[in-house]
């Protein structure tokens, strides 16, 4: 495109800038390439939210979706937290809107809500506890209660009623992640056969035909960990290609074969190398969270901390 900069020289405008103005970029594993490149951390939810409370950086670029730079505006409020794209917005975190969640309270009067990560900050600030899909066995099993209601991804809700033993009402009954929904169980069953060798890492969020015969469940971050520490040579991946990036550049030996390859979030990708530029360019779009809102939230997060006995 004439006039259009190489992503190369992007790259290297956005590396001054971070130093220019003591910013990090925090990139989610779904994002496009080039943005995990530039990143200063990449991981899941959680490990990017640990990592933006240990810095001290003033400005913090969040390359993920709504409810994630969200996140990082409430754990941070000394810091400037930017969205480059206001408009990646996960379309699973709005299947749950304030209002259904106190519907729900009103039904299950006295029942703990625990709240996926993947909810909007008006929801969470609702909630008693917060998990990711790497702790929400272990937060529901500790949860005082034999019933949860728990939002807003219902196959997510599946697995932990199946792991603890416990009756978790899904809120809402059919709320799903598109993206997860997509890889089905005959294309990860043919993959099978046609790598018998190959470990299958899937997530929670796929259909439960997906994560029953898998050899690992569980969020991003444990599927990086597995990859690199099992004697294996191929994996068949459940999740968002995104991932695939990551799991090629820190096992260059392996190999990692898509469960469906067209399970791309549109939402994610819609972060661009030219909009983490602008946004640290032209310090747009702050993400603020109403203070009574952000609160609440922290006060639901330092009672899941509590509840797992970090003291973060
Ligand atoms: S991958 Fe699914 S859960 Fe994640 S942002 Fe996209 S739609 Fe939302």
């Amino acid at each position: 495109m004439p006039g259009a900069e190489a992503p190369r020289d992007v790259g290297e405008r956005i590396r001054r800038l971070k130093k220019e103005l003591n910013a990090v970029i925090l990139a989610h594993n779904y994002q496009l390439p080039e943005v995990q490149e530039v990143a200063d951390y990449v991981g899941d939810s959680l490990e990017l939210t640990l990592r933006a409370a240990e810095t001290d950086a003033k400005y913090l670029v969040f390359a993920g979706v709504d409810f994630m730079a969200e996140q990082a505006a409430v754990l941070n409020p000394d810091k400037v937290v930017l969205h480059p794209d206001p408009g990646a917005r996960c379309p699973m975190a709005a299947m749950l809107p304030r209002s259904l969640l106190l519907e729900y309270k009103r039904r299950y009067p006295g029942v703990p809500v625990v709240l996926y990560v993947n909810t909007l900050a008006e929801a969470k600030a609702e909630a008693d506890y917060i998990c990711t899909s790497a702790n929400a066995v272990e937060v529901v099993r500790r949860v005082p209660s034999d019933r949860v209601v728990f939002g807003p991804d219902a196959n997510l809700a599946r697995y932990v009623e199946l792991k603890t033993g416990k009756e978790v009402i899904a809120v809402p009954p059919t709320g799903h992640c598109y993206v997860h929904l997509s890889i089905s169980p005959e294309d990860v069953e043919k993959l099978r056969e046609a790598y018998p060798d190959a470990e299958v890492l899937a997530h929670p969020e796929c259909v439960p035909e997906v994560w029953a015969g898998a050899d690992l469940v569980g969020s991003t971050s444990s599927m990086v960990r597995r990859a690199g520490a099992s004697s294996a040579k191929r994996f068949i991946v459940a999740t968002e290609v995104g991932l695939l990036h990551r799991l090629r550049v820190e096992n260059p030996a392996k190999e990692f074969v898509p469960a469906y390859q067209n399970a791309v979030c549109v939402f994610m990708k819609r972060i661009t190398l030219e909009k983490v530029y602008e946004s640290l360019r032209d310090l747009k779009h702050p993400v603020r969270v109403p203070p009574e809102i952000a609160s609440r939230v922290a006060e639901a997060l330092r009672r899941t901390f509590e509840l797992l006995g970090a003291s973060r």
